[in-house]
């Protein structure tokens, strides 16, 4: 007998409002194990879909499919064949992108990244854990890896019950890969670096910064060097800060590589650095601002604007008229409007005026799904010191 699992009128409303998440709090009977794909059924009766099924998460249910669609392991195959020809359609000039974008690709809960002929994989609730085998098989039919990496040390699995580990699924992985973003090189470690190795949803945002690019460029949370590497080709010298040793090392490691004589990098706190820059009185044509999300739930949102105005407020200051601020957030909490709001607040305070240049958001391999307020999370302005 097939899993089912009855969700409340409120859950059943959510769902055909578009959103593919139903909580656990809205389900009102179960006859499904965790990790199934169960038939979701309304109160009354009517089949609302098929959904990855968790007995962990309070995210209990993720809907695969609406109405009568059966998921099985051909639309599986289906999905990550259309996200994967997605992606060669974009045509990006780089070895190193997202393949499957969970949610927005149709494939909730799974992460794949391609690193040059290496695969990251994250499967992040107990259903996706289960079709991972499935997964795998189609990836490596259709793209023939040198190997697949499941990166699976982050706490989403932790809420899912599932181990947190690191474990090559198949083939071969090395300890690093190199691949190539445009012009530039860099030398990537799949297994420990931050998120899958890369901030790949950056990946476009910095070619867009660095056309803005002169003089003096200030990288603020440069982590491997992204920003400061693409600002590095047109700028008379870099500066790259981040409180990890490992990503500074490996930032000036790949400014080697790269034969860009003029990045230095400094590990610190930026909120001490920017203070310290300030009070030197040095200035700065371009100041890029990544931080990670400061605001990580939305209890945490009042103490993480300030923690914005802040950096933003300072950036601002040591910025030389005519130079181009490039200021982003990757909290989800954090809306578009309270991040220009914050900026507004910090130009005011730094008695300096700005204009909006441009407004963006993750890369194209990244989306964001419509009515799904989750998946639109980077925010990244530029902004001219007039
Ligand atoms: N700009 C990067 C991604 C930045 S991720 C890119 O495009 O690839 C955020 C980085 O901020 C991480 O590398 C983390 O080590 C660093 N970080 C976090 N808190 C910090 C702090 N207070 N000062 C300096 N770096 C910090």
């Amino acid at each position: 007998m097939s899993s089912t699992v009855v969700v409340s009128q409120r859950g059943a409303e959510r769902a055909e409002r578009g959103h593919p998440w139903i909580y656990q709090s809205d389900v009102v009977e179960i006859r499904a194990r965790g990790g199934d794909v169960a038939e979701v059924w309304g109160p009354r009766g009517r089949k609302l879909g098929e959904a990855l099924y968790s007995d962990r998460s309070q995210i209990a249910l993720r809907l695969l499919t609406r109405g009568e669609e059966h998921f099985g392991v051909e639309r599986l195959a289906e999905r990550l064949h259309a996200a994967i020809a997605f992606r060669d359609r974009l045509e990006i000039d780089a070895t190193a992108y997202r393949l499957v974008h969970a949610e927005a690709d149709g494939l909730p809960s799974l992460i794949v990244d391609r690193y040059a002929d290496v695969l990251v994989v994250q499967a992040l609730s107990q259903g996706m854990a289960r079709l991972l085998g499935a997964v795998v098989e189609v990836l490596t039919e259709r793209l023939r890896p040198a190997g697949i990496l499941a990166r699976h040390d982050v706490h989403a699995r932790a809420l899912e019950g599932l181990p947190e580990t690191i474990e090559v699924v198949s083939g071969t992985v090395p300890a690093t890969v190199a691949v190539r973003d445009r012009d530039l090189e860099y030398e990537v470690d799949l297994h420990h670096g931050q998120k899958t190795g890369l901030f790949l949803d950056q990946r476009e945002n910095r070619w867009v910064a660095a056309a803005y690019a002169g003089g003096r460029g200030l990288d603020c949370f440069s982590y491997d060097g992204g920003f400061g590497l693409a600002l590095a080709r047109r700028s008379t010298e870099v500066v790259a800060v981040d409180s990890s040793e490992q990503a500074t090392a490996r930032l000036a490691a790949n400014a080697m590589r790269n034969r860009l004589a003029n990045v230095r990098t400094v590990t610190g706190n930026v909120f001490d650095v920017l203070r310290e820059m300030e009070r030197r009185g040095e200035r700065f044509d371009t100041v890029v601002l990544d931080p990670p999300a400061f605001a990580k739930s939305r209890a945490a949102l009042s103490r993480a604007l300030g923690a914005y105005k802040e950096i933003n407020l300072r950036a601002i200051k040591i910025l030389e008229p005519g130079g181009t601020l490039v200021t982003c957030s990757c909290s989800f909490h954090v809306s578009e409007s309270a991040l220009l709001d914050v900026v507004e607040a910090a130009a005011r305070d730094a008695r300096a005026m700005l204009s909006l240049v441009e407004k963006r958001t993750q890369a194209r391999d990244h989306p964001v799904l419509l009515g799904v307020p989750e998946t639109y999370y980077l925010k990244c302005f530029l902004l001219r010191k007039l």
